[in-house]
């Protein structure tokens, strides 16, 4: 028995294309989007009318409900009627803070519409930039949402005129958005216009809300709620205007349905033969062609197992049915198929395509995965890669009190990576040592905490936050030779600097290790601009945009060792020999070689640690450099306090780029090394007694400056428990 009344009506209308529409909110931390869903979920009785505002029934988890701010991407289905036709809207909602941001990128693979809240008195912000930006490149059509009128004219007591004015400065920076990040064949289709009905206003926490086109059927004006506020009949506004109305009029009318959107966005995220079988079906959003989902989302159940969550996007999928993960390479029965209500979830017969469902059955997936009919194993081409914009730049060290826990723990390590593709986790059995690497000071705090829901017997040690660090070379290295331990095996490597547009390359196309080295080749080749030949003689690539590539002429025999020259690369590339830190940004040549020729004597003991130690002298000689993760710094201030906060970042070394007066407050813009970001948030609270809203995100990699690195090397080594010296090139070099 579903637990909910309209859940028949649903699953009916999830089959006709034309009525199903997959939508998302996007937003700025704290600008309303969880008050407005949960405004949303109330009118279609998924929580109580009243509650609505205070329960956040999207923010499910005990963590997100304490902290206030939304985590997990929950989806929710809804029912919505407008002008005499019935919609089923699902609803992915995304998390607001910029720790998350990885989640909101993969939510919007799911969703082909967004509706972007502002708050009406902070205006657009970092965050609103950045998820918007994000939307657009993976061609999901945006609507606007201004929020919080009540506070013009509550707080900030402004005039009519003056919030007419605020209105259209918002709608004007939000199209700039659009101007400056959208594909030009959009470009204009998708800017957003008060007059076309595509921009909403109201208060979510109020839940009223209208867009013009509402507006005037029902014969409201701006006026009538600024007097509403003065005569403190607000309330009444809400069966006047409702918010989930104007909301979801608005999406039904301007954002498409899956059939329509399809037809763009297909070529963008799937790069495969748009005139295959797979290719038209996704197209033309076939019911009856094979089936493919795009995994955006994965929680582990300790009883259920994963529970997966995609985007269908050709066919259909049913209980029983085999189905292929590409990536993973392997075959899975389904064992369920469900769709999300809030914070449940609903047995279903079967999923077609355009929908969003949840799969069980699977022991083995990662975020991205793309999924597909058996029959199609062979041939299908995966989804593109899903591109994050955060690195993770903080690492804690955690340790089992009790040694016969360790295994537990690099379990549930484990569990986190694959539930969060933002975290990463590196284990180090020999030494003990168990790191967990994420994108900021919070981020690691609620990884913990879900540690410690995910294993509460589980006793550990967590380090305080720790910075991750690059090493990097500032100009090319002569040629160096290194000898195997046999002295039998020679080889001459030398390394320069990866140029920056080959770099940024990478990032943008997330170039990483578990990419095929033929996409790599043609990535560099036609994004990046490497002759084909030279794309030819890369060999491999690192995960810290570090490119191996093979210059000697003796190919032949030294393909035979070509497994343990790579493997002795990236070893050489994950602990640098500055200070154990990852090196970045290398180009790594083997220039030439001489190998016994006794199979037996160029083993990997021979091999992988002579090559290591080879880049290593190399990387020696090439005047290293350390650099530091630098966050971007956004903070809004009241303008009397304008001056403590300008002190507190120049004394943590930050730079200050852009201030901007904004009405009464300073928009103050600037970066700060992620070093000393640690601990800035007490301390700007403190300051300012929590008037300030501020926001970093990973911007760059910057140079330490001198006086700093030595130091700074220095402590890293200590703590790693080295020799406080780094070692000299001479010891990784041998005589010719
Ligand atoms: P999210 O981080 O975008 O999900 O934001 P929330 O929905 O959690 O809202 C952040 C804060 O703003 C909460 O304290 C809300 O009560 C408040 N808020 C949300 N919408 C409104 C509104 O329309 N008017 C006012 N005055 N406050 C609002």
């Amino acid at each position: 028995m579903p637990r909910f009344r309209q859940f028949q009506d649903i699953v009916k209308l999830m089959g006709v294309k034309e009525n199903i529409r997959n939508v998302g909110i996007l937003a700025h931390i704290d600008h309303g989007k969880t008050t407005m869903t949960d405004s949303l979920l109330a009118e279609a009785g998924l929580l109580s009318r009243n509650v609505a505002s205070q329960a956040r029934a999207l923010d499910y988890l005990e963590e997100e409900q304490k902290r206030g701010i939304t985590i997990k991407t929950a989806n929710i289905s809804l029912l919505h009627k407008a002008e005499n036709q019935s919609y089923v809207v699902n609803l992915v909602d995304t998390p607001g803070h910029v720790d998350f941001t990885g989640k909101v990128t993969r939510a919007l693979r799911a969703i082909d519409g967004a509706i972007v809240v502002v708050d009406a008195v902070e205006e657009i912000m970092v965050q609103t930039e950045t998820v918007t930006r994000q939307a657009l490149n993976e061609r999901v059509k945006p609507v606007l949402f201004i929020n919080k009128i009540d506070r013009l004219t509550r707080e900030l007591r402004l005039s009519p005129e003056e919030t007419q004015k605020k209105m259209t400065r918002i709608i004007s920076d939000f199209n700039n958005l659009i101007e400056a990040y959208c594909e030009p064949e959009f470009k204009q289709k998708w800017k957003v216009d008060a007059d076309q009905g595509n921009v909403a206003f109201g208060s979510a926490l109020h839940k009223w809300g209208f867009t013009l086109h509402t507006a005037k059927k029902k014969g409201v004006k701006f006026d009538d709620v600024a007097e509403a506020y003065q005569k403190e009949t607000y309330m009444k506004l809400q069966d006047t205007v409702p918010l989930h109305e104007a909301i979801l009029n608005m999406v039904v009318r301007h954002l498409p349905n899956p059939s329509e959107a399809v037809k763009y966005r297909i070529p963008t995220i799937w790069k495969g033969n748009l005139d295959s079988e797979v290719g038209k079906a996704m197209v033309n959003c076939d019911s009856k062609g094979p089936a493919v989902m795009c995994v955006t989302s994965i929680q582990v159940d300790p009883n259920l197992g994963s529970i997966v969550t995609g985007r269908l996007f050709s066919g259909s999928i049913k209980a029983g049915d085999q189905v292929f993960l590409v990536d993973a390479g392997k075959k899975f029965n389904v064992q369920q198929v469900s769709v999300y209500m809030g914070a449940y979830r609903e047995t279903i017969d079967h999923v077609d395509t355009g929908n969003i469902a949840a799969l069980l059955g699977f022991d083995e997936v990662k975020v991205g995965e793309t999924l597909v009919d058996s029959f199609c194993a062979d041939s299908m081409v995966p989804f593109e890669r899903i591109t994050y914009v955060s690195e993770p730049v903080m690492t804690i060290a955690l340790e089992a009190k009790n040694p016969k826990d360790l295994n537990q723990l690099a379990k549930v390590m484990q569990r986190l990576t694959v539930e969060d593709p933002n975290l990463s986790t590196s284990i180090n059995e020999e030494t003990g040592e168990y790191l967990l690497s994420g994108i900021g000071e919070l981020h690691l705090e609620i990884a913990v905490k879900f540690l410690h829901n995910y294993a509460p017997e589980l006793e550990i040690i967590v380090s305080q936050p720790m910075v991750v660090y690059r090493e990097m070379v500032s100009k090319p290295s002569p040629k160096v030779l290194t000898k195997s331990p046999n002295k039998q095996n020679l080889f001459w490597v030398q390394v320069e600097l990866l140029d920056e547009k080959t770099i940024s390359v990478f990032e943008s196309e997330n170039v990483d290790e578990n990419i095929d080295m033929e996409r790599v080749k043609e990535v560099l080749n036609r994004e990046a601009g490497w002759t084909i030949a030279e794309a030819e003689n890369v060999w491999a690539v690192e995960n810290h945009r570090n490119i191996l590539m093979n210059q000697a002429r003796n190919i032949q025999i030294l393909k035979t060792v070509k497994k343990t020259v790579v493997d002795g690369f990236r070893w050489a590339c994950q602990n640098g020999p500055l200070c154990e830190e990852p090196m970045r940004g290398l180009k790594v040549k083997l220039v030439d070689a001489q190998l016994h020729e006794d199979p037996s004597q160029r083993g990997p003991a021979q091999v992988t640690p002579t090559i290591r130690k080879g880049v290593h002298g190399a990387f020696l000689s090439a005047d290293p450099v350390l650099f530091e993760p630098v966050y971007r710094i956004h903070v809004t201030v009241p303008t009397r306090l304008v001056g403590e906060v300008v002190g507190l970042l120049s004394r943590r070394h930050g730079k200050i780029f852009s201030s901007v007066l904004k009405g009464t407050v300073m928009v103050v813009d600037g970066y700060i090394p992620v070093a000393e970001a640690l601990g800035l948030s007490s301390e700007l609270r403190t300051l300012t007694s929590g008037a300030a809203f501020w926001q970093t995100q990973f911007d760059h990699w910057g140079r330490v400056p001198e006086v700093r690195a030595t130091q700074k090397i220095g402590e890293i080594r200590k703590r790693k428990g080295l020799s406080s010296e780094v070692p000299s090139a001479r010891r990784f070099i041998d005589e010719e």
